[in-house]
């Protein structure tokens, strides 16, 4: 199972597809806005935020 994550900042819906897992952090740099996204995903619940 795979989560979409949309961009905290612009209208990019698919960010990336993120696997279901325990804990991970993820930095990525979305290619519409160009913003760094910093995703922090644990408990099947997704953070993201601007860096
Ligand atoms: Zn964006």
């Amino acid at each position: 199972m795979t989560t979409k994550v949309k961009c905290p900042v612009c209208t990019n819906k698919r960010l990336l597809d993120m696997a279901s897992g325990d804990q991970a952090e993820i930095i990525i740099k979305c290619p519409r806005c160009q913003n760094i996204i910093r995703l922090t995903f644990r408990k099947n619940r997704i953070k993201a935020k601007v860096i």
